[in-house]
């Protein structure tokens, strides 16, 4: 016999129950973004791969290792979808949606590919809910974004979460602080790793974010961004701050939150939880001014987020809010008793779900108890049967299964059926 053919690693099914639950988990959080304005675009999990190497930057994790590149038919090299925001511009820019005069607010949602370490709370293929803010942007709308994020940690009741805060500077004042901080780094390059040597010359503010504890000692004392902000960026960041407090939404600064995508620019931020482990950021996002135009569009600034939706999943698992199952998910079971009475079968089953009873038959025929057996594991209500008799007699039989109680009615009494069956099921 062949051997089975299994997802690949870190591609994950959500089978029933789970999947009626994540796609709930995700519309809750898709409605807070609708509350804030937000109107969803449909995007293609699928694009040209130089998108996301010119916009994510290409001394980054996403592009050096974890894109899913593949060339087609033709030769034209594309990729799997990493992340949202790159895709959002370019549609943005291709249909004219954005506009320096005027703000709109986007969001999408589905699937991201990474070339990823498999764990929990990291997936090769995972879920994300993102948002963007497009036009003329105070810093004002840096935070009421933030705010819809703080909306979710409370109506998901999101468990010990931190927001953390950072401003990344702009291009005024980014490249000094660069240099500054390039001539930390070789000053300490005996005590960091061969990654942070490799991103010193490629993309030193990347090197903030090693995850290697010997690293993070000398980065923890490097010199911080938000000491070399030119006046612009350290206004835009004191209004940030005082915008949060205003909300009374508690923030915590960081000064090494650079995040892993280049285009950000000004603020950056994070949602982490305790309640996540390692992969603690369950949310995340920033500022972007320059990426309209890096990838050929006007020059709009942005504000955008993402959120892992696995790990939205989990922390509201470990809250006890994950939503509940519709009960039941069948509320008949129709089940003729012998061949003979598989039209009549059909027909009811047709018939119930024309009055919106959620039905299935089981056609196979056989023993009375077999029927029962389906209707348990369909967690059935009801069970209608048609056995010799009813046939004879054009009747059926429709059983309670909570009760017990057993009632016959005449095989087109359809609406009596159903009024039963809904008094039962949806009490009033
Ligand atoms: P991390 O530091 O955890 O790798 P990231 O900075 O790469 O995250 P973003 O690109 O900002 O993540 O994506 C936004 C959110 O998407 C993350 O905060 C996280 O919740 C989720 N996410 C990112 N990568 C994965 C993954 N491989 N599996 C599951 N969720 C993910
Ligand atoms: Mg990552």
């Amino acid at each position: 016999m062949p051997s089975p053919i299994r997802a690949p690693r870190g591609i994950k099914d959500i089978i029933p129950p789970d999947a009626f639950r994540f796609e709930k988990v995700l519309k809750e959080a898709e409605e807070i973004l609708e509350l804030g304005g937000f109107q969803k675009i449909l995007l293609p999990l699928f694009e040209s791969a130089a998108l996301f190497s010119r916009s994510i930057g290409g001394a980054t994790d996403i592009v050096e290792k974890e894109m899913y590149t593949f060339s087609d038919k033709g030769g034209d090299l594309f990729a799997l979808r990493p992340e949202g925001t790159a895709s959002l511009l370019r549609a943005a820019i291709e249909h004219h949606l954005a506009d320096p005069g005027r703000i709109v607010r986007l969001s999408y949602s589905g699937p991201m590919f990474r070339h990823e370490r498999p764990q929990a709370g990291r997936l090769r293929q995972f879920h994300q809910l993102g948002g963007e803010i497009l036009g003329p942007l105070t810093p004002s709308e840096d935070v009421d974004l933030i705010a819809l994020i703080y909306k979710m940690a409370g109506a998901f009741s999101i468990p010990s979460w931190t927001l953390l805060l950072n401003n990344m500077g702009c291009p005024d004042c980014r490249p000094a602080y660069r240099e500054i901080l390039v001539e930390y780094l070789k000053k300490h390059q005996q005590d960091l790793c061969a990654t942070c040597h490799h991103r010193t010359l490629v993309n030193p503010l990347r090197v903030l974010d090693c995850k290697i504890p010997s690293c993070q000692i000398v980065l923890e004392a490097a010199p911080r961004i938000t000491d070399f902000l030119c006046d612009k960026s350290r206004l835009h960041f004191l209004e940030v701050k005082s915008g949060l407090e205003a909300l009374e939404i508690p923030y915590t600064l960081s000064h090494r939150l650079v995040r892993g995508l280049d285009y950000y620019t000004e603020t950056t931020f994070e949602f982490v939880s305790d309640a996540l482990g390692a992969q603690s950021t369950w949310a995340a996002g920033g500022r972007y001014d320059g990426l309209c135009q890096e990838l050929g569009g006007p020059d709009i600034p942005g504000f955008g987020f993402a959120a892992g939706i696995e790990r939205l999943w989990l922390l509201r698992e470990k809250a006890g809010t994950l939503p509940v199952l519709p009960s039941p998910p069948v509320w008949l079971t129709v089940f003729p008793l012998l061949q003979e009475a598989r039209p009549s079968a059909l027909r009811l089953v047709q018939e119930m779900r024309n009055l919106s009873i959620p039905t299935t038959g089981y056609f196979g025929s056989g023993k009375i108890k077999s029927a029962f057996r389906q209707a348990e594991r369909d967690r059935s209500r009801f069970l209608a049967f048609i056995g010799e008799d009813e046939l004879a007699s054009g009747t059926v039989q429709v059983k309670n299964l909570g009760t017990g109680e057993q009632i016959s009615y005449g095989l087109k009494e359809w609406n009596r059926i159903a009024q039963e069956i809904q008094k039962t099921v949806l009490p009033s």
